[in-house]
C-alpha cells in the first residue's frame, strides 16, 4: 500500500505507540502534542502490564498486548525500567478464592500462566500481608514498566526516521483535518485522536468520562513486597459506574519504593489531591498490609483515566468524520493495551487482518448514525 500522511493528536503511550507502528508500515508521521511527551495519564499511572479477564475482549487485548511488551522490553529492559514482578490477586474470603480457581483455565486458554495459592503459599510469597487471607491468584507473567520513558523512546525512533513533532493544542476536527489553537489547519489522509480523556474536547459525542485516581510513593523499602499485590475485588470496583471507589493495589518498584493505589472518582479532571479519598485509599491498603502504615510517603499525585461505558477502548475509524480515527478510552489499562491498540489500528488503516477481533473496540458501537452532524 502507498505511504499515507498520518497526524496523531496526543503524545502519550497510545499516540507514540501508534506513531511507531504506522512508521513501521511505511507511513509519514506527524505528532501534535500540547505539552511534553508522556506527560498525561502515561506519567501518572502505575505502569503495570497486566493481563485481565474482565471480559473475553479485555483478555484478548491485554494478553496480545502483554506479548508485544515482552518482545519490546526483551533487548533493553533498563530503558523501560522493566520489572518482571508478576501480580498476586488476594482473595478476601473462600468465595473469592473459588472465583480465582475458575480463572485458571480462562487464563490458560489465552496462553497465560496462572497459579492458585492457598494461605500458606500466599504468606510465603508475601509475608507482609495480614495473616488470615485464604489464598490468591498468582500471575507470574505480569510486569511493570515506566511508560513515560517508553513513550519518549518510541518517539525518538520515529523522529530519527523523519517523524515531525508539532507542539500545539488541537482544538477542532475537520474531514481529514485538524485545527490548531493558533488557527493553522493541518490536513492528512489519516488523523488519529489519541489524546486520552481530552478526546471529548475535540468531539463531545465520544463516550468518555474522566475517572481520576490518586497514587502515593514511599521511601525505599527493598524486599517489602515481591509482587504487585492487589485485591481480587479490584476489577469489580474499577468498573462500578457512578460510585467513587478505593481498592488495595500496591506495587514494588525496582528502586525499592512502593507505589500505592488505587481509587476512582468520576468526572473530576482537576489535579488537586482530595485528602479524604487519599486517606480512604491508604486505609484500605493498610488493612491488607498493616506495616504499610509505618512507612514514609514521599509524594502523592493524581491522574485521569478515560473511561468508556463498557470499559473497552475505542479503536478504529470515526463513523461520521472521514479520515478521523480513534485510539482512546483505555481507562486503567492503557499502558498495557497501548501496543496492542497500535497494532490493531495500523492493521485496520492498512486493510490487513488484525491479530485479534476488533469488533468489541470499534467506535461505531457508540457513535450511531443519529449523532451525525
Ligand atoms: C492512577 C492511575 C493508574 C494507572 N495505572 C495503570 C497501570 O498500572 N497499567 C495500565 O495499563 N494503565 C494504567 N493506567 C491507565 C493509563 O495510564 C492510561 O490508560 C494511559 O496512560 C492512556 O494513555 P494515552 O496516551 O491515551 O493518554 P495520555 O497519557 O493522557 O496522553 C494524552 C496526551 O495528549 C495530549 N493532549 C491532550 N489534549 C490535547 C490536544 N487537544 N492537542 C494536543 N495534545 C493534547 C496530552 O498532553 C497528553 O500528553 C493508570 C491511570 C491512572 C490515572
Amino acid at each position: 500500500m502507498s505511504a499515507l500522511r498520518v497526524i496523531i493528536i496526543g503524545g502519550g503511550i497510545v499516540g507514540t505507540a501508534c506513531a511507531d507502528a504506522l512508521l513501521r508500515s511505511g507511513h509519514h508521521i506527524t505528532l501534535v502534542e500540547s505539552d511534553t511527551l508522556g506527560s498525561g495519564a502515561t506519567a501518572a499511572g502505575m505502569g503495570q502490564i497486566v493481563a485481565l479477564d474482565g471480559s473475553p475482549a479485555e483478555l484478548a487485548l491485554t494478553a496480545f498486548s502483554q506479548r508485544l511488551w515482552d518482545e519490546l522490553v526483551r533487548h533493553s529492559p533498563h530503558i523501560h525500567e522493566h520489572h518482571p514482578c508478576g501480580t498476586i490477586w488476594v482473595a478476601s474470603d473462600a468465595e473469592e478464592l473459588a472465583l480465582a480457581a475458575q480463572k485458571i483455565p480462562i487464563y490458560a486458554a489465552a496462553g497465560l500462566q496462572a497459579e492458585l495459592l492457598d494461605d500458606v503459599a500466599l504468606a510465603r510469597h508475601e509475608p507482609q500481608l495480614r495473616p488470615g487471607y485464604p489464598g490468591g491468584l498468582r500471575i507470574p507473567g505480569d510486569s511493570v514498566v515506566y511508560p513515560a520513558r517508553t513513550a519518549a523512546w518510541l518517539w525518538q525512533g520515529v523522529a530519527a526516521h523523519g517523524g515531525q513533532l508539532i507542539t500545539a493544542q488541537a482544538v477542532a476536527l475537520r474531514p481529514h483535518g485538524v485545527v490548531l489553537h493558533d488557527g493553522r489547519v493541518l490536513e492528512a489522509d489519516v488523523i488519529i485522536i489519541a489524546n486520552g480523556a481530552r478526546a471529548v474536547d475535540l468531539d463531545p459525542h465520544i463516550p468518555i468520562r474522566a475517572k481520576k485516581g490518586h497514587l502515593a510513593i514511599t521511601d525505599r523499602y527493598p524486599g517489602f513486597l515481591n509482587h504487585q499485590v492487589a485485591e481480587l475485588g479490584y476489577v469489580k470496583n474499577a468498573h462500578l459506574a457512578d460510585v467513587d471507589t478505593v481498592s488495595f493495589n500496591v506495587q514494588p518498584r525496582a528502586t525499592g519504593q512502593l507505589l500505592i493505589g488505587s481509587c476512582r472518582q468520576f468526572d473530576d479532571v482537576s489535579p488537586t489531591i482530595d485528602p479524604h479519598m487519599l486517606a480512604r485509599m491508604l486505609q484500605r491498603c493498610s488493612e491488607f498490609l498493616p506495616a504499610l502504615a509505618h512507612l514514609s510517603i514521599l509524594r502523592v499525585w493524581t491522574g485521569v483515566r478515560a473511561a468508556t461505558p463498557d470499559g473497552n477502548p475505542l479503536i478504529g475509524p470515526h463513523p461520521h468524520i472521514p479520515g478521523i480515527w480513534l485510539a482512546t478510552g483505555h481507562e486503567g489499562l492503557g499502558i498495557t493495551t497501548s501496543l496492542g491498540t497500535a497494532q490493531l489500528l495500523s492493521a485496520m488503516i492498512d486493510h490487513t487482518t488484525p491479530a485479534i477481533d476488533v469488533t468489541p473496540f470499534l467506535p461505531s458501537r457508540y457513535l450511531h448514525a443519529e449523532e451525525s452532524r
